[in-house]
């Protein structure tokens, strides 16, 4: 079975996830999303399959403009149609990049979901009180789009790294992956926490590029 027919089959049973006929015409990010779409990871399952079979909700992923950015989410539409749109601006990245872009924007569109659902009333504040202290913090820039990241840097650094571990079958230690959750998040980390990429994670960073599992050369 082809990775594109594996798509459409697993497209056809999963009626809110809606992938535009666009990303097919790119071969390695076809092929990326599936593999991620398909992961049995925790990570996975709490953002972008959070929209699988739920009505009230349609994620679509595209290509798109991003102003700049390899990737964005916009949700502006979510409070009246639902919709949330996951855009794929630099299909040229390698397929860990690609990968990565994937999961962070999938951690948007499920803040988006979560937020909305709190403007609906319908979320318990003690579910994920972390999120809430920072949206009460950023509520003043709430139409700005990096109000979620002091929140994922906290929060989806080793999920995000073990998910790309897992895509990659395990072949390095998890350090090895970290480097690539980070991208992305660096500028918006509001303590530094972060740290700063040194000379052993520019390694490690070359070395998974190289060897990543999804090889879409062959
Ligand atoms: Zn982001």
């Amino acid at each position: 079975m082809t990775a594109d027919e594996n798509l459409s089959n697993w497209d056809a049973v999963n009626d809110s996830i809606n992938i535009n006929e666009s990303i097919y015409e790119h071969p390695c990010l076809t092929k990326v999303l599936n593999e991620v779409l398909a992961l049995n990871d925790n990570l996975v399952d709490k953002t972008i399959n959070q929209f699988s079979g739920n009505t009230d909700y349609k994620l679509t992923f595209t290509i798109g403009e991003c102003n700049g950015n390899p990737a964005c989410t916009n949700g502006e539409n979510i409070d009246t149609t639902g919709e949330i749109t996951i855009k794929i601006s630099d299909t040229n990245l390698n397929s860990i990049d690609l990968a990565t872009h994937i999961l962070h924007e999938g951690i948007h569109a499920e803040i988006f979901r979560y937020v909305n659902e709190h403007h609906n009333g319908n979320v318990d504040p003690n579910d994920k009180p972390q999120l809430f202290e920072y949206y009460k913090y950023y509520k003043l820039a709430v139409e700005n789009h990096h109000i979620d990241h002091p929140y994922m840097t906290q929060y989806y650094i080793t999920p995000m790294a073990r998910a790309l571990r897992k895509l990659d079958n395990y072949q390095y230690p998890l350090n090895y992956y970290k480097v690539f959750s980070w991208d992305g998040l660096r500028n918006f980390d509001p303590n530094n926490s972060l740290g700063n990429i040194d000379e052993q994670y520019g390694q490690y960073c070359n070395t998974v590029v190289e060897n990543f599992n999804i090889d879409c050369n062959e």
